[in-house]
């Protein structure tokens, strides 16, 4: 058996049966130490997952040759779990004697190593590249099992690489994720595409202003009765995120299948409440649509001191649409920056509809923005009171219709952290509502 490198045009790896289901077995002592997150396998998860193969068991193994081989039976053998096709190793390619994977996994099916040539060849240049000199161990790195495929690294030294027989895989990927990542969507997922039974796709629904509960409430029959395309909801700070995920044949009909899903949730109505689909997040939205509209916004902060800034700053391209804003914390700043007027906070207090309104308006004035936004509230977990307990939050905004308010109230058991970012959530909300409805155009 000779040892080959990939070529997407030529398949020099048979297997007789189609690869369907996958186990993710990282090796590493550190990550059962809790010294590193084990990203790798979120990472191979999902992308699996698009390639329309299912993972039912995670494993995690310490650098142990007998613990390494025993992990590979029961997930090939399917101990106490579904059998898998396919099993991703992660971990343990690099140049020093407890780097054991590729040893273990080629004893395992019984192959000898032998050198290749190859990669020896390109981890020497990428030494070269680095000008630095490679030390006798690197060439460990190039040692392959019989029969391998190998996947060469450009980002690093070890080679990745697939080796097995006709109904088990296993792929064997540096540990480094700046390594593992691009081999994996640059070479493994066409190697495997070789193998797949068509194709997983799914799209994500964005939804701000409903709770789960409402949301589900809505779709309960859909969501209990599809099977393909399947609807799951997911919650996070103040938001709904629906996740349509179909099987197919190919890439479009799989579009087809979920376009679908989604227009029949669009019937309902939590139409109003989706602000995005496939979107990063509600920064990413209101940043994209503000500058198909070639529209600007500006914001003043009060309980959210300058998340909503951070936030909108981290979306690339922001300069095109957002101007500034003030983190206005204190009454007299919100007087002196804002123009608030005094009266307003005597007869109302910093945390009302009528504040919150006049603080978007002063930083529209004072920015000169299409939209702008503001938040005050009580994010805790001291203060608040009794009308206006913590978790209250009034979100202005200004356009040059005029300024209005609306009150959200999140639990006064949220943390602090919770009520700012799903209150700067809801007032990017409410900015992208008024650039969506139009009355901003230019
Ligand atoms: P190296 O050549 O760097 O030794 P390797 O393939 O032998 O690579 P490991 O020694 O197991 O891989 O891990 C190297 C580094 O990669 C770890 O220190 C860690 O930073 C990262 N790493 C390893 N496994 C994971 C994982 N499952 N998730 C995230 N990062 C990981
Ligand atoms: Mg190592």
């Amino acid at each position: 058996m000779s040892v080959s490198v990939f070529d997407k045009n030529h398949a020099s790896y048979e297997r007789s049966s189609p690869i369907r289901t996958a186990e993710i077995l990282c090796v590493g002592t550190e990550l059962l130490l809790g010294d590193i997150v084990n990203t790798n396998a979120a990472y191979l998860s999902r992308r699996l997952a698009g390639l329309g193969i299912s993972v039912y068991h995670q494993t995690v193994i310490g650098d142990h040759p007998d613990r390494l081989r025993a992990a590979l039976e029961d997930a090939f053998s399917g101990h106490g779990r579904p059998k898998a096709d396919l099993v991703i190793l992660s971990g343990g390619l690099g140049p020093t004697y407890d780097d054991l994977t590729k040893e273990t996994v080629a004893s395992f099916f019984g192959r000898s190593m032998q050198l290749h040539e190859e990669s020896l060849t390109r981890i020497r240049a990428y030494f070269d590249r680095m000008g630095r000199v490679m030390a006798p161990s690197n060439e460990k790195q190039a040692m392959m099992p019989d029969g391998a495929v190998v996947f060469p690294n450009d980002y690093g030294t070890a080679p990745a690489l697939a080796v097995g027989d006709g109904t088990r895989t296993a792929i064997l990927l540096p540990g480094p994720p700046a390594e593992l990542e691009p081999i994996f969507d640059e070479q493994a997922v066409p190697f495997l595409r070789q193998f797949t039974e068509g194709v997983l796709i799914s799209r994500n629904v964005h939804i701000m202003g409903m709770g789960e509960s409402d949301v589900e409430a809505r779709l309960h029959d859909v969501m209990v009765n599809s099977t393909n395309p399947t609807l799951a909801p997911y919650c996070q700070a103040g938001e709904v995120r629906l996740r349509v995920t179909a099987r197919a044949e190919d890439a479009d009909t799989a579009l087809a299948m979920c376009d679908e899903m989604i227009e029949t949730i669009q019937r309902t109505d939590i139409a109003p409440y989706i602000y995005g689909i496939d979107v990063e997040n509600m920064e990413t939205a209101l940043v994209r649509n503000l500058t198909d509209r070639g529209l600007t916004v500006a914001c003043a902060e009060s309980c959210t001191g300058g998340m909503i800034g951070e936030r909108i700053t981290a979306v690339p391209g922001a300069s095109q649409v957002f101007l500034g804003g003030c983190i206005t914390y204190t009454n007299d700043i919100k007087i002196k920056l804002l123009g608030v007027d005094p009266a307003l906070i005597d007869a109302h207090t910093e945390v009302s509809a009528e504040v919150a309104a006049a603080m978007a308006d002063g930083a529209r004035r004072a920015l000169g923005s299409d939209v702008a936004i503001a938040t005050t509230g009580y994010a805790g977990p001291g203060g608040g009171t009794e009308q206006n307990p913590v978790g209250t939050v009034y979100i202005g905004v200004a356009t040059a219709k005029g300024a209005s308010a609306v009150r959200v109230n999140y639990s006064a058991r949220k943390s602090r952290e919770y009520i700012r970012r799903a209150a700067s959530s809801q007032a990017m909300k409410l900015a992208l509502t008024e650039v969506l409805s139009g009355t901003n155009q230019k």
